[in-house]
């Protein structure tokens, strides 16, 4: 049963989603679960979001963050959204299994506040509306770990668990995630309404994500050429995040492209072991759709989709595409001063052979199949003998290592080394959610041990940091088992 009753904290929600009607989204019932119970809580997003931590700590916020409660001011719905899936027009979609409580208010501004897995909606199609713990507690580390990162993306609040059974290749039990983000609208959502010739609800959604979240596009000569240039500059951003810390998302549809160029919807993800730049995350992309090499233009596809979806607002082709051409120049460029900066390479302008040196790395890396991470953290101490030395035990080839190294050591010594260690320090990670270290979470998690979501959490909100203090700290940063490379992550979720 769903219970509603007043909270017990204070909180002031905001529902100018809800208010945009009936053909963006159905007021929806929540679903309970039975018996809920906590699995992890965010403490540090709580805390932005200016809840008590003692009441997150509650049966209340317990039931509420299940969908076994409505809390006072919300107003649950699922929204409408279509899209193209493994390129394809896939038709309507729509929030299957997340229903939005609504939005927060906070100290940041507005924070929607989504609960995934909370149940069936309009638009759950044959789905069951739900998530299952393992993919949850995926989606909850892998948020807090990005955001760690520096990169955009939504955040996880809370997971709370439930033996209810669910339906996969095996059966599993249900979990619910409760996510923010400022907007959880989609490409897909603006696909929607242009693909069913419906110009005013199109006006009505561009206008709204306008006035809300790009209010620097209102005064432009073409507001909606604006935006899609706004958003294709920051797409292309969140690529060049994505591709520098090595990020495969795996199920890049329009449908999980988020509007605000936040990473959002994660499924089958894989933070690169190997560098393999043909690496395919997905167990269920047999093509190689979304390799981690294809990501970049797959980005730029998907916005395409975006750019033909809002013609009928923008009405001038050559201006959307003059808007879509952005993301051709602003990629490289953010993608070369992350690569210059995981170099170590500090400096405003980039030198003549800084192009060729992050070619050559790259090459170097996927030649000899070198681990992603523990490379590019062990050359933040390159400038030492000691340093230079544990970098070249990562390569077989010593004498392809010794090619590449030398130039690039002459290449830092124009650096002052302690700056340049500094910046690598905070670009290149010593912590990442490796695959096996979430599979590991799931198993100890499958018999009610939530220690190591507990102690996952902790280090990859900050995983710059060393975190001697951690016991095992070393584990979570190594080289992955050999086991690691049979886990099989498809789309089931
Ligand atoms: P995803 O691949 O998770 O981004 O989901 C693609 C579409 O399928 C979205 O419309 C989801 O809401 C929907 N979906 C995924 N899993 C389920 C489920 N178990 N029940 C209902 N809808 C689902
Ligand atoms: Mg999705």
């Amino acid at each position: 049963m769903t219970l509603n009753l007043p909270s017990t904290t204070p909180m002031t929600w905001r529902n100018r989603f809800a208010r945009l009607g009936n053909d963006f989204s159905t007021l929806q019932p929540l679903r309970p679960l039975s018996n809920p119970y906590w699995v992890s809580r965010n403490a540090a997003l709580a805390r932005e979001l200016g809840l008590d931590a003692s009441w997150l700590a509650s049966q209340e916020a317990l039931e509420a963050f299940t969908g076994n409660r409505v809390l006072p001011g919300t107003e649950p719905l699922s929204s409408v959204y279509s899209g193209h899936q493994f390129g394809q027009w896939a038709g309507q979609l729509g929030d299957g299994r997340a229903t939005l409580l609504g939005e927060l208010q906070t100290l940041q501004g507005g924070r929607e506040l989504q609960l995934k897995g909370a149940g069936l909606t309009p638009y759950s199609r044959g789905g069951d509306g739900r998530a299952v713990l393992r993919s949850s507690i995926r989606e909850y580390l892998c948020s807090e770990a990005m955001h760690g990162l520096g990169i955009p993306t939504t955040r996880a609040l809370c997971i709370t668990g439930s033996d209810d059974r669910v339906r996969r290749e095996e059966i599993e039990t249900a979990a619910v995630v409760a996510r923010t983000s400022p907007s959880f609208i989609r490409f897909g959502h603006f696909e929607h309404f242009s693909h069913a010739n419906q110009h005013e609800q199109l006006k009505t959604l561009a206008d709204f994500v306008i006035e809300h979240h790009y209010p620097a596009c209102r005064d432009a000569a073409q507001p909606y050429a604006a935006l899609l240039q706004a958003v294709s500059e920051r797409t292309a951003e969140l690529m060049a995040a994505w591709q520098a810390v090595g990020f495969c998302h795996g199920v890049m549809n329009t449908d999980n492209m988020s509007i605000l160029g936040l990473t959002i919807d994660y499924g089958p993800f894989q933070f690169l072991d190997a560098f393999d730049p043909g690496h395919i995350c997905n167990h269920s992309d047999n093509q190689g759709r979304y390799a981690y090499n294809k990501q970049p233009n797959i980005a730029y596809w998907n916005l395409f989709c975006l750019g033909q979806a809002l013609l009928p607002l923008i009405e001038n082709q050559e201006h959307a595409l003059a808007a879509l051409e952005s993301y051709k120049t602003v990629f490289p460029t953010a993608l070369e001063n992350r690569m210059r900066a995981k170099l170590g390479l500090t400096g405003e302008t980039a030198q003549n052979y800084d192009k060729a040196l992050i070619e050559n790395t790259l090459k170097l890396l996927a030649a000899q199949r070198i681990d992603h991470t523990i490379f590019w953290r062990r050359l933040c101490d390159f400038s030492t003998p000691a340093g230079r030395e544990s970098v070249r035990d990562l390569f077989l080839d010593r004498a392809a290592f010794e090619i590449w190294a030398t130039p690039y050591a002459a290449r830092l010594e124009q650096q002052d080394p302690h700056a340049s260690s500094a910046l690598m320090r905070k670009t290149n990670p010593k912590f990442v959610l490796r695959n096996h270290l979430g599979e590991q979470a799931i198993r100890a998690a499958g018999v009610q041990d939530y220690s190591e979501v507990e102690t996952l959490l902790h280090v990859l909100q900050s995983p710059f940091d060393e975190h001697e203090d951690i016991t095992g700290h070393q584990a979570l940063a190594d080289f992955p088992p050999d086991w690691a490379a049979g886990i099989e992550i498809s789309c089931s979720s």
